[in-house]
C-alpha cells in the first residue's frame, strides 16, 4: 500500500500547477513584514490565533525593548501587558521567554543557528513549549533563512477545495509539499504568502470563485 506521505505524479502535478497558476497571477512579492529575525520569532508566537494587526500592535508597544537580551530582562508580568492585544498574553508571554531562552543557546547570534542543519533546528524548536510546526516553520523560514513549508489554515483550505485529498496531520501535509518543491527559502517564503494571499483575496470561508485565478481547474470541492 503506498504511504500516505508519498505522493503520486499526479499530486506532484496538482501542488506544483496550483503554486504555477498563483504565481502567474500574483506576481513576486516579499511576503513577512520584517527584517529583523528577532522581531520575526516574536512575531510568529504573537500571530497564533489572531491577526497581524494586533499582533503588529504588541510589537509596536515592545518597540523600545525589541531585543533578546531586553525581553530576557524583563518580568514576565510587564511582558504579558505589552502584548496584551495580541491575545492569550499570559501563555504567548511565556513562549516568548521560551524562544528567547532557547537563543541565547546561540548567544543571540543569528549567524552562530544558521550554522545548524534544518533539521537539528526544527527538533530543537519543536521542543520549546508552545511552539507547534506551524510557529517553527515560520521562524526557521523567515527569521533563520532555512527552507521549511509552512503549514497553515489557508493552504488546507485551498488545497482541499482544489481537489487534493489533504492530510490530517501537519507533519504529512509538509512532508508532500517539501516532496513537490524543491526546498529553496524564498520559494518556501513566497508560497505561504500566496497561500495567505489567496486564502484573503478568493478562498474565503465564502469563496469568491466566479473571480477566482484556479477556477477553471479548481474541482470546488465541498463548495455550494
Ligand atoms: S475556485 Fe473557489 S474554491 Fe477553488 S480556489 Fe478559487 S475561490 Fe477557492
Amino acid at each position: 500500500m503506498r504511504s500516505s506521505q508519498t505522493l503520486t505524479i499526479d499530486e506532484r502535478s496538482l501542488i506544483v500547477a496550483l503554486f504555477s497558476t498563483l504565481e502567474s497571477h500574483y506576481g513576486w512579492f516579499d511576503w513577512w513584514p520584517s527584517d529583523d529575525h528577532y522581531e520575526v520569532m516574536l512575531g510568529s508566537i504573537l500571530v497564533q490565533n489572531t491577526n497581524w494587526r494586533n499582533a503588529q500592535k504588541s510589537l509596536d508597544n515592545l518597540q523600545e525593548d525589541l531585543s533578546p537580551l531586553a525581553i530576557e530582562e524583563m518580568d514576565l508580568t510587564l511582558l504579558a501587558q505589552k502584548i496584551r492585544s495580541s491575545g492569550y498574553y499570559n501563555q504567548k508571554a511565556k513562549k516568548i521567554k521560551a524562544v528567547t531562552q532557547w537563543f541565547a543557546n546561540y548567544e543571540y547570534q543569528i549567524e552562530k543557528v544558521r550554522q545548524c542543519s534544518v533539521e537539528q533546528l526544527r527538533a530543537e524548536l519543536l521542543s520549546i513549549n508552545g511552539v507547534g510546526g506551524e510557529t517553527a516553520d515560520v521562524i526557521l523560514t523567515y527569521a533563520i533563512g532555512k527552507p521549511s513549508f509552512v503549514i497553515d489554515a489557508y493552504a488546507r483550505r485551498i488545497f482541499s477545495r482544489f481537489g487534493h485529498q489533504v492530510p490530517k496531520s501537519y507533519e504529512t501535509f509538509r512532508n508532500q509539499m517539501q516532496q513537490a518543491i524543491q526546498p529553496e527559502t524564498k520559494t518556501y517564503a513566497y508560497y505561504h504568502g500566496l497561500m495567505v494571499e489567496h486564502g484573503q483575496q478568493f478562498c474565503l470561508t465564502k469563496p469568491k470563485c466566479e473571480f477566482c485565478p484556479l477556477v477553471a481547474t479548481c474541482r470546488r470541492v465541498g463548495v455550494d
